[in-house]
């Protein structure tokens, strides 16, 4: 039933010493190259940035999620308001997520049936029901271009009898999206299997053979540790069609994007830089520092004297530290700005490195003087 989706994934570059390469998604709203890594709009809106200044950042495409959206304003409303581009007024490429994520979050919130998950809302308590024709419709109405599949989450650590119900729960789910999906929205699948090479494996296959325009690795980065994930996905990404886009869903971590980047993935969206900038922690070229912390309050030069966004070249450690300190506005708007411009700028620095060929050197070169961050993300969105 689906009609020719609008998207078309090009590669360019690719790495000779590991599966990376280059590409270019083009979309609706204009090409977007990749790696690429999506700043996180829950609501609507990368928390603190302007849609200007995600232009000034030169952001292709940002990503939005159904659930929070579905239930406020409504996808009714958002529809209404002629689709979720004009309703928040960003002129580039949106990916909507299915809201399956969000709703198996809710644990306590929520009872799953073959047909669908019934959950409460956590807003006023109300309860609600999602179906995989349910999500799709939601996210039509919604009109990002890229959507995703309706899946099955498992929880960290399940069992291998746990992992293998949801991840046959998720093909069933994502036969019934494709059999619902009717208009040119590029519908990506979801790969799940929890951390059992055996489900991985079988769920990248059953995924590739159905007529996804693009694959997902879902359930990882969802508490297990840092090998974890880098043994999943380092198992799973080469067993993906090469000619597809492949995304690592949730997955931000800079030491964690380039080990997913060797292993073929294309596409990351994370909260990480937005959420550690609203906790006063800014991404350096040799890690997280937190602002708050008292060796700033007299450090009168840039947060990171090797950054060249706007922020470093204006506004000093010091200054940062005592507006973190005094809990002004202010302090969450450069410090996501910064973090975002890390991202970009880095991200740009991998396609360089792929493109001309040294991304294992880029690598090395970036983990020795980066300390990868064991501190996990404080939870809030
Ligand atoms: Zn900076």
């Amino acid at each position: 039933m689906s009609t020719v989706p609008d998207l078309q994934f090009e590669i360019v570059a690719r790495d000779a010493c590991s599966h990376a390469r280059c590409g270019i998604l083009h979309l609706p709203h204009g090409d977007v190259e990749t790696p690429v890594f999506m700043p996180v709009g829950t609501q609507g809106t990368v928390k603190a940035m302007t849609q200007e200044e995600l232009e000034a950042l030169d952001f292709r495409i940002i990503l939005c999620n159904t659930y929070h959206l579905y239930l406020r304003p409504g996808h009714e409303r958002v529809a209404r308001a002629g689709g979720l581009h004009r309703f928040i007024a960003w002129h580039r490429n949106i990916l909507t997520d299915s809201g399956g994520f969000q709703v198996f979050s809710l644990q306590a919130l929520r009872r799953v049936y073959e047909d669908g998950v019934e959950f409460r809302s956590h807003l006023d308590g109300s309860t609600h029901y999602f179906t995989p024709e349910r999500a799709i419709a939601v996210q039509h109405a919604l009109g990002a271009d890229i959507i995703m599949a309706f899946d099955e989450c498992p929880p960290n650590p399940s069992s291998y009898e746990q992992a293998r119900a949801a991840m046959e729960r998720t093909h069933r789910w994502a036969v019934r999206c494709l059999q619902a999906h009717d208009t040119a929205q590029a519908l990506f699948g979801i790969v799940q299997g929890s951390v059992y090479e055996d489900l991985r494996a079988e769920s990248a296959r059953f995924i590739s053979e159905l007529d996804f325009p693009g694959i997902a690795i879902g359930g990882v980065a969802v508490g297990e540790e840092k090998a974890e994930i880098h043994r999943v996905v380092a198992f799973t990404a080469p067993l993906l069609p090469v000619e597809k886009p492949r995304y690592l869903m949730g997955v931000g971590e800079p030491d964690d994007i380039l080990q997913a980047v060797a292993c073929g993935v294309d596409m990351f969206d994370c909260v990480l830089p937005t959420r550690l900038a609203r906790n006063a922690a800014m991404m350096t070229r040799r890690g997280r520092v937190n602002l708050r912390n008292a060796r700033f309050a007299e450090e009168f030069g840039p947060v990171d004297p090797e950054c060249d966004c706007p922020v470093c070249q204006r506004y000093s450690a010091a200054y940062l530290h005592h507006l973190f300190k005094a809990k002004e506005i202010l302090a969450a708007r450069l410090a996501t700005f910064h973090n975002l411009y890390f991202y970009q700028r880095f991200m740009a620095q991998i396609r360089r490195a792929i493109r001309e060929g040294n991304l294992e050197q880029f690598r090395g070169e970036f983990l020795q003087s980066y300390t990868p961050e064991q501190e996990p993300v404080p939870r809030e969105e």
